[in-house]
C-alpha cells in the first residue's frame, strides 16, 4: 500500500516517505506517521532551501560550534566510534579496498565480540596502551593485508596489534605474538 506524494504527486511505497515530523504524530491525522512528501522530494526542497541561505546556514554552523565546543568533539568522537564512522574511514582511505556495504558492515561490526581478535584487549581498555584516535576503539585489521576490506578478510583488531601486525605477520603468527602482547596489557597499569 503507498501513498501519493503531495509535492510531486506521484504514488511511492511507504519506504519512501521519511517519518513523519513532531506536528503529524498525532495518530488520528496521521495513521502511519509518515511525511506526506515523498524522501526526493523532501531532499530537494532542502538542498534548495540550503543553497538558498547558504551564508546563514554557515554562520548558523560556526556559532554553534564556537558555543558547543565539547558538544562538538562529543559528537565527532561518538561518530569515529561508530560503525558508520569506521566506515566512512575505511572508504576515505582507500575506496578501491572496500568491498563491503554499508550496511553489511555495519551488520557484521554490531555482531563482533567487542575485543581484538589476537591479544584480546576488551574495547573499553585499549586506551590503556593505544595513542591518539585509536584509544578509544578497536581498528578493522585486514587477516591478509594486500586483500580488500571483505568481510571473509577482516577483523577487529586493536591499534597496537594492527600495527605490530601490518603486512610482517600472518595472522597465526601473530595470534603467537598476541600472547605476549595480552601479558603486556593485563600487567600495565592506568
Ligand atoms: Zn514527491
Ligand atoms: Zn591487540
Amino acid at each position: 500500500m503507498g501513498r501519493i506524494c503531495s509535492k510531486c504527486k506521484k504514488e511511492k511505497s511507504l519506504e519512501e516517505f521519511f517519518k513523519a515530523s513532531m506536528v503529524f504524530k498525532n495518530p488520528r491525522i496521521n495513521k502511519d506517521r509518515k511525511s506526506t512528501i515523498c524522501k526526493k522530494c523532501t531532499l530537494e526542497r532542502t538542498n534548495l532551501n540550503r543553497l538558498n541561505n547558504l551564508e546563514r546556514y554557515r554562520k548558523y554552523g560556526i556559532n554553534w560550534t564556537k558555543k558547543n565546543p565539547e558538544r562538538r568533539k562529543a559528537i565527532r568522537q561518538k561518530y569515529f566510534r561508530s560503525p558508520k564512522g569506521i566506515y566512512r574511514n575505511l572508504i576515505k582511505r582507500g575506496k578501491d579496498h572496500v568491498l563491503i556495504l554499508q550496511s553489511d558492515f555495519i551488520n557484521w561490526y554490531n555482531v563482533q565480540p567487542k575485543y581484538c581478535f589476537y591479544c584480546g584487549i576488551p574495547e573499553n581498555m585499549v586506551y590503556k596502551f593505544a595513542k591518539g584516535n585509536m584509544r578509544n576503539r578497536l581498528t578493522i585489521d585486514r587477516i591478509n593485508p594486500k586483500g580488500s576490506y571483505s568481510i571473509n578478510n577482516i577483523v577487529l583488531a586493536c591499534g597496537v596489534c594492527n600495527f605490530v601486525k601490518s603486512d610482517i605477520f600472518t595472522k597465526e603468527e601473530m595470534l603467537e605474538v598476541g600472547k605476549i602482547i595480552k601479558i603486556k596489557w593485563e600487567t600495565l597499569h592506568d
